[in-house]
Protein backbone atom coordinates (compact mmCIF):
# COMPACT_ATOMS: atom_id res chain seq x y z
CA UNK A 1 0.00 0.00 0.00
CA UNK A 2 1.73 3.05 -1.06
CA UNK A 3 1.34 7.25 -0.64
CA UNK A 4 2.50 9.63 -2.72
CA UNK A 5 4.79 11.94 -0.51
CA UNK A 6 6.87 9.05 1.62
CA UNK A 7 9.05 11.69 3.27
CA UNK A 8 9.33 10.56 6.76
CA UNK A 9 8.27 13.66 9.26
CA UNK A 10 9.22 14.33 12.65
CA UNK A 11 5.88 12.43 13.58
CA UNK A 12 7.57 9.14 12.68
CA UNK A 13 10.28 10.23 15.40
CA UNK A 14 7.63 11.08 17.91
CA UNK A 15 6.44 7.05 16.87
CA UNK A 16 10.36 5.64 17.35
CA UNK A 17 10.61 7.52 20.94
CA UNK A 18 13.86 9.09 18.71
CA UNK A 19 12.40 12.55 20.11
CA UNK A 20 10.10 12.76 23.18
CA UNK A 21 6.76 13.56 23.70
CA UNK A 22 3.81 14.07 25.85
CA UNK A 23 1.95 10.88 24.69
CA UNK A 24 -1.01 9.94 26.52
CA UNK A 25 -2.03 7.41 24.36
CA UNK A 26 -0.99 4.30 21.73
CA UNK A 27 -1.90 1.01 21.36
CA UNK A 28 -1.05 -0.93 17.95
CA UNK A 29 -2.43 1.45 15.50
CA UNK A 30 -2.08 4.78 16.67
CA UNK A 31 -0.37 7.14 18.73
CA UNK A 32 -1.89 10.78 20.57
CA UNK A 33 0.28 13.00 22.37
CA UNK A 34 -0.02 16.66 23.28
CA UNK A 35 0.61 19.34 20.73
CA UNK A 36 3.89 21.24 21.30
CA UNK A 37 2.39 24.62 20.68
CA UNK A 38 -1.02 24.48 22.41
CA UNK A 39 -4.03 26.54 20.85
CA UNK A 40 -6.71 25.31 23.96
CA UNK A 41 -6.14 24.29 27.29
CA UNK A 42 -6.33 20.86 26.07
CA UNK A 43 -5.10 20.38 22.59
CA UNK A 44 -3.23 16.57 21.35
CA UNK A 45 -2.93 14.99 18.28
CA UNK A 46 -4.24 11.28 17.25
CA UNK A 47 -1.80 10.18 14.88
CA UNK A 48 -1.63 6.15 13.03
CA UNK A 49 1.69 4.41 12.93
CA UNK A 50 1.63 4.40 9.74
CA UNK A 51 2.64 7.29 7.66
CA UNK A 52 -0.12 8.33 5.74
CA UNK A 53 1.22 11.63 4.42
CA UNK A 54 -2.52 13.14 4.50
CA UNK A 55 -6.23 12.74 4.45
CA UNK A 56 -6.44 12.92 0.63
CA UNK A 57 -3.99 10.56 0.40
CA UNK A 58 -5.42 7.85 2.58
CA UNK A 59 -6.90 4.81 0.46
CA UNK A 60 -10.61 3.51 0.79
CA UNK A 61 -9.36 0.21 2.44
CA UNK A 62 -7.84 3.04 5.37
CA UNK A 63 -11.12 3.35 6.82
CA UNK A 64 -11.09 0.98 10.01
CA UNK A 65 -7.76 2.87 10.94
CA UNK A 66 -9.44 6.19 9.92
CA UNK A 67 -12.73 5.15 12.33
CA UNK A 68 -10.44 4.06 14.82
CA UNK A 69 -8.68 7.34 15.22
CA UNK A 70 -12.05 9.03 15.33
CA UNK A 71 -13.44 6.24 18.67
CA UNK A 72 -9.41 6.72 19.90
CA UNK A 73 -10.12 10.91 19.90
CA UNK A 74 -13.85 10.50 21.33
CA UNK A 75 -12.33 8.68 24.44
CA UNK A 76 -9.35 10.60 24.82
CA UNK A 77 -11.56 13.68 25.00
CA UNK A 78 -13.90 11.89 27.57
CA UNK A 79 -10.66 11.26 29.63
CA UNK A 80 -9.72 14.98 29.37
CA UNK A 81 -12.48 16.51 30.88
CA UNK A 82 -14.01 17.85 27.83
CA UNK A 83 -18.00 17.35 28.55
CA UNK A 84 -18.64 20.65 27.71
CA UNK A 85 -17.64 19.58 24.20
CA UNK A 86 -14.72 20.12 21.58
CA UNK A 87 -13.42 20.20 18.58
CA UNK A 88 -11.61 17.60 16.24
CA UNK A 89 -10.21 18.93 13.26
CA UNK A 90 -8.14 17.59 10.36
CA UNK A 91 -5.70 20.15 8.05
CA UNK A 92 -4.83 19.17 4.54
CA UNK A 93 -2.30 20.44 2.26
CA UNK A 94 -1.53 24.05 1.13
CA UNK A 95 -5.54 25.58 1.57
CA UNK A 96 -6.03 23.74 4.69
CA UNK A 97 -2.70 24.89 6.21
CA UNK A 98 -1.34 21.41 6.80
CA UNK A 99 1.99 21.78 8.31
CA UNK A 100 3.39 18.23 9.20
CA UNK A 101 2.85 15.32 6.20
CA UNK A 102 1.69 13.01 8.84
CA UNK A 103 -1.59 12.57 9.29
CA UNK A 104 -2.79 13.89 12.63
CA UNK A 105 -6.19 14.53 14.05
CA UNK A 106 -6.48 17.37 16.40
CA UNK A 107 -8.43 17.71 19.52
CA UNK A 108 -9.23 21.06 20.87
CA UNK A 109 -11.15 21.71 24.32
CA UNK A 110 -11.23 23.56 27.13
CA UNK A 111 -12.70 26.75 25.83
CA UNK A 112 -15.28 27.85 23.99
CA UNK A 113 -14.40 27.16 19.76
CA UNK A 114 -15.69 29.99 17.41
CA UNK A 115 -17.01 28.91 13.95
CA UNK A 116 -16.68 30.02 10.60
CA UNK A 117 -12.65 29.26 11.47
CA UNK A 118 -10.38 31.71 10.07
P1 LIG B 1 -0.94 20.85 11.07
O1 LIG B 1 -0.88 22.31 10.77
O2 LIG B 1 -0.01 20.07 10.19
O3 LIG B 1 -2.34 20.34 11.07
O4 LIG B 1 -0.50 20.70 12.58
C1 LIG B 1 0.73 20.20 13.00
C2 LIG B 1 0.74 20.32 14.50
O5 LIG B 1 1.84 19.61 15.01
C3 LIG B 1 0.87 21.76 15.00
O6 LIG B 1 -0.23 22.07 15.85
C4 LIG B 1 2.21 21.76 15.74
O7 LIG B 1 2.19 22.59 16.88
C5 LIG B 1 2.40 20.30 16.09
N1 LIG B 1 3.79 19.89 16.16
C6 LIG B 1 4.75 20.14 15.22
N2 LIG B 1 5.92 19.59 15.60
C7 LIG B 1 5.69 18.98 16.79
C8 LIG B 1 6.52 18.24 17.68
O8 LIG B 1 7.71 18.02 17.45
N3 LIG B 1 5.95 17.76 18.81
C9 LIG B 1 4.61 17.97 19.11
N4 LIG B 1 4.16 17.45 20.26
N5 LIG B 1 3.81 18.66 18.28
C10 LIG B 1 4.33 19.16 17.14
Amino acid sequence: KKYGSPAPTIFSKIIDKTIPADIIYEDNKCLAFRDISPQAPVHFLVIPRTPIPRISEAHDEDAPLLGHLLVVAKNLAEKEGLSDGYRLVINDGKHGAQSVYHLHLHVLGGRQMQWPPG
